[in-house]
């Protein structure tokens, strides 16, 4: 079995090598995924001068890790929550936005011609239990009410019709979501972002930002240089060197297998309509089919923070079998994980911090952040910009911590560990 991502077996990561550093660039972006590549790509197209610095290869987050499954995340959300904390009026402007995520994506990879296998054919998300179906039904209804989203509610008698599994109790179907290949994606970001000009140098971590009189002095593990703005894009890979955000967001290890190749006829009866999946698990689980269609690609949080290849790959194919027990001695050729990054509010940020400064943010995605970080990157490299179409409705949403979180997430095991014993009973 493999310990590194099945994506890389199309679009292989490659050992870039070092550009020298500038000794001064307007901005400075901390993070080569799909945040601070969207991010570099609006500023250049608008005649900034941008370097962005990847502490690993090209790809080594959670942007080429991902499952590929792209959609709005209402349910991290949570519209209840969300209308109790920001008013109806907010909380809906936050949701009708959130339904633009894809068709942003979608339009921005038509538009850059970018070959990443993006297709949206919708997400089947199965209730466990009849009173998850229920709830479902609830939630669905207010969400209509407030985006006016495509969705249908699939009562379990229509349910082999979307889902060979023995498991679900009925689900709801989110017709325009959908996935794409992440690691395809990023190449071709990388390709669009080096065509505008602007410098990208790997395997070279950002160790130090020193506020200056104007803009920043940034020490790398290469070099320094000066740069007017300063943009943080580093999600769930937060490191003390920006200890501001790393107190902010709360990481979590998210993992993958890939099954072995599957009988077109057991997809099939799997996936009927080959959509993206997942289910109303406390502790989430997330499936689809290899672009090709020939096998299973299935997700969930890891046993721990520090990537651990066989018993995530044992614990995945527990729980791929406890939602297709047809899939029962199948065998994995692929296991890999990647860090993805939980904010207290369970809503991703965006702005300037504290207002002033010049240093820039976008991150806290909370596990959903293929078609949020594109967006967010694009709108962050236009706040910096000063430009107007920079605002949206995620704007000054308060960056919580916690009383005495430093960004150690050593309490999320146990909170992991009870979150798995309640889904075990379907409280
Ligand atoms: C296994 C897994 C499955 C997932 N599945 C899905 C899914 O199906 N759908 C979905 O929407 N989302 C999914 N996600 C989440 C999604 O991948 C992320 O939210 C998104 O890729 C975040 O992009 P980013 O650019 O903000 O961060 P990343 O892609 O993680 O990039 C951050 C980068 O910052 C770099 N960095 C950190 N510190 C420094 C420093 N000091 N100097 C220089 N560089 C630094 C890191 O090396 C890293 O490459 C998944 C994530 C994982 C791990």
């Amino acid at each position: 079995m493999k310990t590194t991502s099945y994506w890389w077996e199309a679009a292989p990561r490659i050992e870039t090598n070092c550009n020298s550093i500038p000794t001064l660039a307007d901005v400075v972006i901390i993070g080569a995924g799909f945040t601070g590549l969207c991010a570099a790509l609006s500023l250049a197209r608008n005649g900034v001068s941008v370097v962005v610095f990847e502490a690993g290869v090209l790809g080594c987050g959670a942007s080429t890790l991902n499952g590929g499954m792209v959609g709005p995340s209402f349910h991290k959300l949570g519209i209840e929550g969300l209308q109790a904390k920001y008013g109806e009026g907010r909380a809906n402007d936050i949701l009708r936005e959130s339904v633009g995520f894809v068709d942003y994506l979608e339009d921005f990879i038509k538009t850059e011609n970018i070959d990443a296998d993006f297709i949206r054919n919708g997400r089947f998300r199965g209730a466990l239990k009849p009173s998850h179906y229920d709830a479902m039904a609830k939630d669905l209804e207010s969400l209509k009410k407030a985006t006016g989203v495509d969705a249908e509610m699939i009562p379990k008698s229509e349910q082999h019709l979307e889902s060979g599994s023995p498991r679900f109790h009925g689900g709801v179907v989110y017709q325009k979501d959908g996935g794409l290949h992440p690691a395809k994606y990023h190449d071709g970001l990388v390709k669009k972002v080096l065509d505008a000009g602007v410098v990208i140098i790997s395997q070279t971590a950002v160790t130090k930002l020193k506020k200056m009189a104007t803009g920043y002095e940034v020490t790398t593990s290469s070099g320094t240089l000066n740069a007017s703005q300063v943009a943080v894009c580093t999600n769930g890979y937060t490191e003390k060197v920006t200890q501001e955000f790393r107190r902010r967001v709360l990481p979590m290890r998210s993992a993958m297998i890939a099954t072995e190749a599957l009988s077109p006829e057991l997809i099939k009866e799997l996936m009927p309509k080959q959509r993206v999946y997942s289910d109303t698990r406390r502790v989430v689980t997330y499936y689809r089919p290899s672009p090709d269609g020939t096998r299973i690609l299935f997700g969930s949080r890891a046993s721990g923070l520090k990537d651990k290849p066989q018993s995530n790959a044992d614990l995945l194919k527990s729980f791929m079998t406890a939602v297709y027990p047809q899939l029962t001695g199948v065998s994995a050729t692929h296991v890999w994980s990647g860090l993805v990054a939980y904010t207290f509010d369970h809503a991703p940020h965006i702005g300037q911090f504290g207002g002033k400064d010049g240093l820039f943010y976008a991150m806290g995605y909370c596990g959903s952040g293929v078609a949020r970080s594109s967006y967010f990157g694009t709108k962050l490299g236009l706040k910096m910009l000063g430009n107007a179409s920079s605002e949206t409705a995620f704007d000054d949403l308060i960056f919580e911590t916690a009383p005495l979180y430093n960004g150690n997430p050593w309490f999320m095991p146990t909170i992991l560990a009870w979150h798995r014993l309640l889904d075990r009973f379907g409280l």
